[in-house]
């Protein structure tokens, strides 16, 4: 019987965006939480919109690390040219993507800090 919650309007009530739980942020933000974020934290549009972009980021960054790691190893036998050429290609493609992401990341950098 928890009454007040009823009531619904103290900003109380309102669940706050939970940023701070993830290892990334230090401090609180004072946002409401609209956006469930992998099912698990409650977070504000501008956090989710942020965590998004560097989760893209991290998986490009793993496939490039793949890539590379998969060229170290075949780089110099005797795998097709062709082949190789193209995982080449793609982890040139792969970092050109990174690049990219910096952009639409700095700025939502910026909005959560508004
Ligand atoms: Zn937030």
């Amino acid at each position: 019987m928890r009454r007040e919650e009823a009531v619904g309007n103290s900003p109380l009530s309102q669940p706050r965006c939970e940023i701070e739980k993830t290892p990334l942020v230090e401090g609180e933000c004072q946002r409401p939480g609209e956006v469930r974020y992998k099912g698990i934290l409650l977070v504000c549009g501008p956090h989710a919109a942020l965590l998004q972009l560097e989760d893209r980021a991290e998986a490009v960054l793993g496939s490039v690390f793949q890539m590379e790691e998969w060229l170290e190893q075949n780089g110099s036998s005797e795998a097709d040219e062709e082949y190789l050429g193209r995982i080449r290609h793609e982890r040139e493609e792969a970092v050109a993507a990174l690049r990219l992401i910096r952009v639409p990341i700095r700025s939502a950098r910026k909005e959560v800090l508004q």
